[in-house]
């Protein structure tokens, strides 16, 4: 893969307050193809940094007139983008924790390295910085989170009997300005790994919310559903966000859904069955996701106070065409209705599709033959073009 058009570019800041050592790593990334200003002077880097925008910072953390970490703290504020190696003579463990710190404030630390640096070393850790430029970390998804890069589109969901719109999905995007539009399933698992996942969450939450807020002004009665990882429904005190945001944003608890996906369980059954029984008793709708799927299972539908079941879209795309399939989208509705909750598809593609699942009287449908997800813009408008679907 071409990662040289992924680094932001091809240039390399080094601060270091010993000439000699500057000069010598100056002359080895120099010698690997990048571009390279050396600077001993904190003054002139963080002028540096502003006007020339490198695309790899190689920092000291040692020096007299100012402290590395000093140092770090100014390219968090600045939101700087770039790639931070740590070059330093410090103990390793001290490296370490300043990367930390580093990436706890959003940076995008690359690693660190003890001197005396040798020039394989060095060379290698570049490589690995160009190697990995194109990797989702969670400093980069924070780094998009403060630099506005996500956003949501919404996906429309129709009433099957009446084929009117009732509500969306809130399906979350990020715009890197590098790597382009990367898919929720390429980030969300990694945010997933770290407290991250909460920002994400809040965030979609508050921003959804707003949507329905403003569409509800312009007497838009629609429901907003908004995923949520199992993770976090037993860490954050769930509850009490999603009441303040619906209190925030003006919205009445009965037109938000969560939608549920994987083990609820995993992060402990008693803390998620708590939480969720309560966000139940605010009137907010629950709705196991991809149900048939993974750990999306009977053992959840049982334990868990759900309103609705969303059946995956691996079973209801081809439908009308599987008949294996089409028994199981009809045992899963039946299901569903006998234990009292709605039955929703997702992944309805073609009319035929839809025939199959109004006949085994599923509730709603959501799908590319509807519509894909779209710029929250674009749902006023189509809202309007599409007060009731037509079929022919
Ligand atoms: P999901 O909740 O099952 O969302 C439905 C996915 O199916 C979406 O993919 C949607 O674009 C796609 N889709 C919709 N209609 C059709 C159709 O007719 N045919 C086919 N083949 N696909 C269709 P997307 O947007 O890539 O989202 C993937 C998954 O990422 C979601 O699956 C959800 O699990 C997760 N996700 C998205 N946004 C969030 C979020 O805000 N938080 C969390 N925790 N997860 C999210
Ligand atoms: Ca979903
Ligand atoms: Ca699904």
């Amino acid at each position: 893969m071409d990662t040289a058009a992924i680094l932001p570019n091809n240039r390399v800041l080094v601060i270091d307050d010993d000439p000699s050592v500057a000069a010598v790593i100056g002359r080895i990334v120099r010698r690997s193809g990048y571009d390279v200003i050396v600077t001993a002077d904190p003054a002139d880097f963080r002028q540096r940094v502003r006007s020339w925008s490198p695309g790899i910072i190689i920092l000291d953390l040692g020096m007299p007139e100012t402290d590395g970490i000093e140092l770090l703290r100014y390219l968090a504020d600045e939101q700087v983008k770039a790639r931070i190696l740590i070059v330093s003579g410090f103990d390793r463990k001290v490296l370490e924790a300043a990367q930390r710190l580093g990436a706890a404030r959003g940076l995008d630390m690359a690693g660190v390295l003890t001197k005396p640096v040798r020039a394989g070393t060095l060379t290698e850790a570049l490589k690995n910085i160009d190697r990995d430029a194109s990797a989702v970390t969670a400093p980069r998804i924070l780094q998009g989170l403060l630099a506005d890069e996500f956003y949501l589109e919404f996906q429309p969901k129709i009433d099957i009997r009446t084929l009117q719109p009732i509500g969306v999905e809130a399906l979350l995007r990020w715009n890197h300005p590098e790597l382009g539009v990367v898919p929720p399933l390429d980030f969300i698992p990694v945010a997933e790994e770290t407290d991250l996942i909460h920002r994400l969450t809040e965030w979609v939450l508050e921003t959804a919310l707003r949507y329905q807020r403003e569409w509800t002004a312009k007497g838009l009665n629609l429901t907003v559903a908004v995923n949520l990882s199992a993770r976090v429904i037993a860490e954050l005190d769930l509850n009490v966000v999603v009441s303040d945001a619906c209190a925030r944003a003006g919205v009445t608890p009965g037109s938000l859904i969560l939608e549920v996906t994987e083990s609820v369980a995993m992060g402990g059954v008693e803390k998620s069955m708590d939480v969720l029984t309560r966000l139940r008793l605010k009137g907010i709708g629950l709705a196991i996701d991809d149900f048939g799927t993974g750990y999306s299972s009977l053992v959840q539908l049982q334990r868990l106070p759900f309103s609705e079941v969303k059946i995956d879209k691996s079973f209801v795309m081809d439908c009308a065409t599987s008949k294996d399939n089409a028994v199981i989208v009809g045992a899963i509705v039946d299901l569903a209705h006998r234990l009292g909750l709605r039955a929703v598809a997702e992944g309805v593609e073609s009319p035929e599709a839809l025939r199959l699942l109004a006949e085994a009287e599923c509730d709603a449908a959501q799908g590319f033959f509807f519509a894909p997800p779209l710029p929250a813009d674009a749902i006023p408008g189509w809202f309007r073009d599409n007060a009731v679907i037509r079929l022919d």
